[in-house]
């Protein structure tokens, strides 16, 4: 592992401090694991952690344990700007530039004064104050763990910081299937049950709680899929009536890609999710072998992420941007075609 400065953050937390806790917008199930998990750890050092998230987060991560004790910075501000104003750091976990927190929060995390200490697997990350940034890890909770590792502190990691950080290298390697699952992250997985993760117990909280509406909406997403065989491609759309009629909730889309990835042959897969509140199309990317989605989503969509899974938005209507997609495939056929020829 390396972090700058690590010695001089480790002397840091030598004292009790008051630290706040941020991840991205849109919080998965990697950005709420490593905040909870890194906030039970550092409370059992003896600091004062406060997790700030910054907006909702999705039902079937509300079990997770400390959940209750966070603030939401949307709807719970001036208490999400106490904590921030009291702290003496702030760790960001599992993004890589302050803008994917949100317009609001971005600008109070831009005028903070004080350290921040960024662990995250996104690539081309900010610099920061204390950085451990490894792209090639599969979780930011993976990295939690080998922070706590390199306090020396793996005998603190107890049934809560297990869970939390279980849950968060399950959700982000399509249950320890992607490709940046190593023999390392099961040695990890298995650490975490030792340490008291129920394991089958955390698989059914997350994935065997979806809602009658969920599978409804899944039904329509499927139907609307289509496939461009000849760029290896597949995609889906959901427009705001067909979230609306089978009564859309935050997280009911999460996975839904991965379906269209799938398909046999297939090497990327979009969803476009219409969101009239915001005015965008929200936007995932998932691909196979080399075609890197993190750069076909920063090149035409304003967005980012890894090299196969990424995400980014767009303000054109859904026939625009679905047509400015379509487009987009014949200049990517290549890259498209030669992605399996690893
Ligand atoms: P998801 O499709 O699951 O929302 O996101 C996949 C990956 O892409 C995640 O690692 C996420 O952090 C990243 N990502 C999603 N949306 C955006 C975006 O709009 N901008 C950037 N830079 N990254 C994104
Ligand atoms: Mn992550």
């Amino acid at each position: 592992m390396i972090l700058k400065q690590f010695e001089e953050l480790k002397s840091f937390l030598e004292t009790p401090r008051n630290v706040v806790i941020v991840g991205h917008r849109n919080p998965d199930g990697d950005a709420m694991g490593a905040s909870l998990g890194l906030c039970h750890y550092l409370k059992k050092k003896g600091h004062t952690p406060t997790v700030v998230v910054p907006n909702e987060y999705p039902d079937f991560l509300h079990w997770l344990p400390g959940s209750d004790n966070t603030y939401r910075f949307d709807w719970q501000n001036s208490q999400a700007q106490r904590a921030i104003n009291a702290s003496e750091i702030i760790f960001l976990l599992d993004f890589n530039a302050l803008h994917r927190v949100g317009q609001d929060m971005q600008n109070t995390l831009e005028s903070y004064q004080k350290d921040f200490v960024l662990i995250d697997h996104h690539q081309q990350p900010d610099t920061f104050t204390y950085m451990y940034s490894d792209v090639e890890m599969c979780s930011t909770c993976q990295m939690v763990y080998h922070f706590i590792e390199k306090m020396g502190d793996l005998n603190l990691i107890d049934s809560e910081i297990s869970t939390c950080l279980y849950t968060g290298i399950m959700t982000d390697t399509g249950s320890f299937r992607f490709r940046s699952t190593t023999s390392l992250t099961h040695r990890v997985i298995a650490d975490l049950i030792d340490k008291g993760a129920e394991n089958h117990k955390i698989h059914s909280d997350v994935y065997d709680s979806s809602s009658y509406g969920r599978l409804q909406l899944l039904g329509q997403a499927l139907s609307n899929l289509k496939v461009q065989s000849a760029y290896k491609t597949a995609y889906i759309t959901l427009t705001q009536e067909e979230k609306i009629a089978n009564n859309f909730k935050k997280g009911d889309t999460e996975g839904i890609v991965n379906y269209a990835l799938s398909i046999q042959g297939i090497v990327m897969a979009a969803i476009f999710i219409e969101d009239k509140e915001q005015g965008i199309i929200k936007i995932s990317f998932r691909s196979k072998g080399t075609f890197s989605v993190n750069q076909f989503a920063r090149e035409n969509f304003n967005g980012g992420g890894h090299d196969n899974a990424a995400g980014g938005k767009s303000d054109l209507s859904m026939e625009d941007t679905i047509n400015k997609f379509n487009k987009l495939l014949p200049k990517n056929k290549e890259g498209l075609l030669k992605s399996y020829e690893v």
